[in-house]
């Protein structure tokens, strides 16, 4: 490729309120594969919550003028000089997790998301709302088979961080799982546990959502307040809102779990130690995913087809899939369209 070759990609100029217009589209230079990376033409890429605390400013500024987007499913079209995984013309995925250091505690004991030194797609470095972008193969997927780019790209943050999450929750056999809020992660993390013989009563202000709750078989659908119909072995907390965690909290049977599987969660008010905790309830964060489980969860994929449901963008419209996210307008995963397939 010329060195003068550019691409058109969307960078997060000014970090703030999406009414201030954080993100503007923008000519940049051709992206560069390193050594160990693959340079990739991006297809299909998914608009994810935290896209928009990377443009509002609700993560702390990485790389000042941010390409976000880390649900990215494209065609290697260039590799570094050590790459032997992939080749040329392979679809890849790429994920939030981009680099981890292998060295230390947490990288050797099976827990690289816990990495100090790890690094992140569309925060750390330029992701995926762009026509090019890079990845280090090592961090790249290999992508399940029976589904179309737009199905794949959700799966990639909005499934992995919700098998995380799934993971996190330790749903007994047969048990009882509630999902709080009902958005990409929370509508496929309904679907992993359906077809694993679990529960599901979904707990979320939107009547669309609900619906598409009810359609995919929860056993139930009531608002975020509401209890729900029995008491839960496990609950996964998805909506970023605090205020949550007590209601989820007292929804919970003796020794049952809560996952807390947002990046960013607004204060979680006090907490009383007998009405919330007392009998063994167990309060769990969930932070980003380990490759091995991003694995695992493309392999029950493609054992289990997962319904993605997905509102498309242009890729011009980024800002405004972000609005729509923000507003809860969106049904399913939204996903920008951005190339097609050779
Ligand atoms: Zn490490
Ligand atoms: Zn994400």
């Amino acid at each position: 490729m010329g060195a003068t070759e550019t691409m058109r990609a969307w960078a997060v100029e000014n970090p703030g309120p999406l009414e201030r217009g954080p993100l503007s589209l923008r000519s940049r230079p051709m992206p560069r594969a390193e050594a160990d990376e693959l340079l990739v033409r991006v297809l299909v890429c998914g608009v994810c919550r935290t896209d928009l605390h990377v443009a509002e400013g609700d993560l702390p500024v990485h790389r000042p003028g941010v390409v976000p987007g880390h649900e990215v499913v494209g065609e290697v079209v260039e590799k570094g000089t050590e790459v032997t995984e992939f080749e040329v013309g392979d679809r890849v995925g790429i994920a939030w997790l981009r680099r981890t250091c292998g060295r230390c505690t947490y990288c050797r004991g099976g827990r690289e998301n816990l990495c100090p030194r790890s690094l992140y797609t569309g925060w750390d470095a330029d992701g995926g709302y762009a026509e090019h972008t890079t990845v280090p193969a090592q961090y790249a997927y290999r992508l399940p088979p029976g589904y179309a780019d737009e199905q794949l790209a959700p799966l990639l943050c909005a499934g992995l961080i919700g098998y995380r999450a799934w993971l996190r929750a330790q749903v007994p056999d047969g048990g009882r799982l509630g999902i709080y809020g009902f958005g990409a992660s929370a509508h496929l993390t309904a679907q992993v546990a359906l077809a694993s013989g679990v529960t599901v009563h979904v707990l979320t202000r939107s009547e669309a959502a609900r619906s598409l709750a009810l359609e995919l078989g929860a056993a139930s659908a009531g608002g975020p307040a509401d209890r729900p119909p029995e008491p839960l072995d496990s609950a996964v907390l998805f909506a970023p809102v605090g205020d949550l965690v007590p209601v989820a909290l007292e929804a919970l049977d003796r020794g049952g779990t809560l996952a807390i599987a947002g990046i960013h969660l607004t204060d979680v008010p006090v907490l009383t130690y007998q009405r919330h905790l007392f009998y063994e309830r167990t309060v769990r964060s969930v932070t980003a995913n380990t490759r091995c489980d991003g694995q695992e969860f493309f392999r029950f994929a493609a054992r289990h087809p997962l319904r993605v449901t997905t509102t498309p963008y242009l890729f011009e419209e980024a800002d405004r899939a972000l609005a729509d996210l923000a507003g809860d307008r969106v049904r399913g995963a939204a996903i920008l369209r951005i190339g097609s397939a050779t």
